[in-house]
């Protein structure tokens, strides 16, 4: 038996933002064949909690893309926070170039009051050169980025640190392509520090060791599971670690190519119940 590794965001919930009754019967059939069925995503481990708060599902969650592992009744299993002067810097130079940004903590996601407003500005001036269809994808992913559960308002950004918790990553967030990209070349390159995106807008910084697949191969080894029987299920860039640990992944079909071509299978998109179809895949083989 093996692990059931699920992303979330573009995976296992769909665009209207749910899970289906499909993907949740498909993991407690998962789960009745002996897997454990964990989720992997960039979101923090409270968000998460509210997720599925409805489902009575009991699942590992690997947060904050890596830097968290909890237990299904809560326990912290893992936890690899970034170094205190690198978030620092980060945030003072995506301050310093007016990009949104948000901090993850072991309780909160810090923002600061005013710094939505970078983003409601950015679709403002984006309203009138782009095509309806792209701005409406755009307030999507907006709509989408400001949903999350935990969120902390600060007033300034010495507050975030002087709030003194543990910091898994650092999400930088933009509509504009120039800002973003200036950004991911800013940072790419730093030794201490892993770059990954999970949205078309976003990029996060994390501890070099926090990975979505160095936290399952860390689950694995603590729960004594073989990677070599285990499923990842993913549709972004940041999945693409999971994939390259286990015997068996697929792609959602809303993937991009090279997302794809990191895959062993590919399913449906994640409004087609892909989840569910990979998962009956691999638990019937
Ligand atoms: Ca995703």
């Amino acid at each position: 038996m093996g692990l059931i590794a699920i992303d979330l965001d573009g995976t296992l919930i769909n665009n209207q933002h749910q899970i289906s009754t499909e993907n949740i019967n498909a993991i407690k059939q998962a789960q009745a064949h002996g897997h454990t069925v964990v989720i992997g995503t960039g979101r923090a481990y409270f968000d998460v909690q509210e997720i599925f708060k409805k489902t009575h599902l009991s699942l590992y969650i690997i947060g904050a893309n890596g830097a968290t592992v909890h237990s299904p009744s809560g326990t912290s299993i893992l936890s690899v926070p970034m170094p205190d002067e690198d978030s620092e810097r980060i945030a003072n130079w995506l301050e310093a170039n007016n990009i949104y940004y948000e901090v993850f903590c072991e309780h909160a996601i810090y923002t600061l009051d005013s710094s939505k407003d970078i983003l409601f500005q950015e679709v403002k001036d984006l309203e009138h050169h782009v095509s309806k269809e792209e701005f409406q994808f755009i307030n999507m992913h907006l709509k989408k980025q400001l949903s999350q559960s935990g969120y902390a308002f600060m007033n300034s950004f010495g507050e975030i640190f002087q709030a003194q918790e543990k910091i898994y990553n650092i999400l930088a967030y933009s509509f504009i392509n120039q800002k973003r990209l200036a950004g991911v070349n800013a940072f790419k390159d730093e030794k201490d520090l892993t770059l990954v995106t999970s949205s078309p807008f976003n990029f996060e910084l994390e501890h070099k060791e926090a990975s979505k697949g160095n936290a399952l191969k860390y689950l694995a080894k603590v729960l004594n599971l073989d990677l070599d029987q285990s499923l990842a299920i993913g549709d972004s860039e940041n999945d693409i670690s999971m994939f390259k640990v286990v015997s068996n992944s697929f792609a959602m079909d809303n993937a991009s190519e090279d997302v794809k071509k990191h895959a062993k299978y590919i399913t449906s998109s994640n409004d087609e119940n892909g989840v569910a179809k990979a998962i009956y895949q691999f638990i019937t083989d």
